[in-house]
């Protein structure tokens, strides 16, 4: 069984998603975990076995486990993707799914990485922020009823219960 995910497959990352990776690993760190420096020196693509105490290279990237990938996609360990193998095909293939969004790989290690890669270090695009913006403010947007004016639930004080600050309607 594929154990861990390749050099090759951590070349696949985009710079910020090694970043990202960095972080997460920087705080998930346990003694046996497998890296390789990314860097342009002569620890570029040598694979190491972290002791537990010393601080790794600054340019380390994990060479994900298994577990390690699960770890990523389903940090509360609350079981929230399926994995299922489709056992007629040939080669196998794997499927993973998370929050209903399919992936595949040719083992369980490769399609966790392909949901990995697309889930937990998903860079957000400049678009998709303001769009992630726009969502947030429009589900504060509340109309009033009586006077058509709109207003905002942000930062609302519901203990005296719904009211326009428009025209004070109750709702
Ligand atoms: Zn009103």
């Amino acid at each position: 069984m594929k154990q861990r995910i390749t050099p090759a497959q951590l070349q696949q990352l985009s710079p910020e998603q090694q970043d990202k990776l960095r972080t997460w690993w920087s705080i998930h760190q346990q003694q046996g975990d497998v890296f390789i420096c990314l860097g342009n020196d002569f620890l570029s693509g040598k694979v190491f076995a972290w002791d537990g105490h010393n601080k790794p290279f600054k340019l380390a990237v994990p060479l994900l486990s298994v577990g390690q990938c699960i770890e990523l996609l389903d940090p509360k360990e609350e079981a929230i993707f399926t994995m299922m193998k489709y056992i007629a095909s040939e080669p196998q293939i794997y499927e993973v799914n998370v929050g209903g969004t399919e992936y595949y790989g040719d083992s369980m290690c490769d399609c966790l990485w392909q949901a990995v890669k697309e889930v937990a270090l998903h860079i957000e695009t400049k678009e998709e922020k303001v769009n992630k913006a726009r969502e947030e403010r429009l589900s504060y947007i509340r109309h009033c009823e009586k006077c058509f004016k709109v207003f905002s639930l942000k930062d609302y004080d519901f203990s005296g219960g719904l009211k326009c600050p428009h025209c004070g309607s109750e709702f």
